[in-house]
């Protein structure tokens, strides 16, 4: 049976940590950390996710601030946003909430964000440098940096290992791979137009898991003993929960969990540690502009 790395438990521990310096900071300065969440239209699952950040930065302390835009709002409204928040000495953190709405264009937005106040990491040139031999971003973002946290803990290596990604998007599955690359894995990408890509997962070490199709990959693609990270994050209908649907993996979690040596579950794997990263981003920019500016 598979080690099933606790992304909760371990989340838990590092946003302790995080509180403790949040305390340490208002003690100190009189100050506390704050995160800008920009959220431009409603879709299917952005209300749960800016809920989550919200909850989690309260309970660490870190001031959450919610900027609700309509789905109508222009590029231009959407910039200004940024930059008011870039001016505003009590955000040291802006997210904004992926994907936009279609008539918006992502990087003009992304690329307006100024890179101390980085905290996704998908600033170009925080994405660039993490695709170049020899250079290094300022931070990485926080997708990869969860699961290169959680591997790192449970005593996974990367080097040398062949790693296997599914899905190829900005927000998880192009950033995973990059940074795998980095850290000496031999990487493959597959995505929906790859055929018989249960032989080439087959083949992996790692599998990172982020095609957002419920249980699509299979205990019997796993290769024994091999590290699965599981994205996905899907609501399936189930009539015996109160809310009517649960959440489940990319991965068939029964199946697999039989057959791979470390595994995350889904909920409570790698989602918490995402969210636990931009906290930790957050307070790292608030300690360095506090520091500098007091
Ligand atoms: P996207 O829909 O943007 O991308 C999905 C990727 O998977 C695409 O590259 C797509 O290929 C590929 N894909 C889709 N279907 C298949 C298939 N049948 N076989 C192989 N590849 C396939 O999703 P995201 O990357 O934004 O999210 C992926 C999952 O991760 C979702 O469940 C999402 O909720 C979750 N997520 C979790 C986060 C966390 O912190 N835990 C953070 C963000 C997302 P193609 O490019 O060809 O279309």
């Amino acid at each position: 049976m598979a080690t099933v790395i606790d992304g909760k438990a371990i989340s838990q521990t590092i946003r302790s940590q995080i509180a403790n310096e949040v305390r340490l900071l208002s003690q100190k300065y009189g100050k506390v950390p704050g995160l800008a969440v920009v959220a431009v239209g409603i879709t299917k699952d952005s209300p749960r996710y800016v809920e989550m950040k919200r909850k989690a930065c309260t309970e660490l302390g870190i001031k959450c601030l919610v900027v609700e835009l309509p789905e109508q709002v222009s590029e231009a409204e959407v910039i200004n946003q940024v930059h008011d928040l870039n001016a505003n000495p009590h955000v040291h953190g802006i997210l904004i909430q992926l994907p936009l709405p279609k008539h918006i264009n992502e990087e003009n937005v992304l690329t307006e964000i100024s890179l101390e106040k980085d905290v996704d990491g998908f600033h170009s040139l925080n994405i660039g440098k993490l695709a170049m031999k020899g250079r290094e971003p300022l931070r990485l973002p926080c997708t990869p940096k969860a699961f290169l946290e959680l591997l790192e803990r449970s005593g996974v290596g990367i080097k040398g290992k062949r790693a296997v990604v599914v899905g190829r998007s900005n927000i998880v599955g192009l950033p995973a791979s990059l940074v795998l690359l980095k850290a000496d894995a031999t990487v493959t990408i597959v995505h929906s137009h790859t055929s018989q890509l249960e032989n080439i997962i087959r083949e992996a070490d790692i599998v990172i898991a982020a095609a957002g199709q419920p249980m699509m990959i299979k205990g019997s693609w796993i290769k024994p003993g091999a590290a699965v990270i599981d994205f996905g994050n899907n609501a399936v209908d189930d009539p015996t929960k109160k809310s009517g649907y649960r959440l489940v993996g990319d991965v068939d979690f029964e199946e697999a969990s039989k057959i791979a040596g470390w595994i995350t579950p889904v909920p409570g794997g790698v989602g918490p540690m995402t969210i636990t990263m931009l906290l930790k981003y957050t307070v790292e920019g608030a300690k360095r502009y506090i520091e500098k500016n007091n």
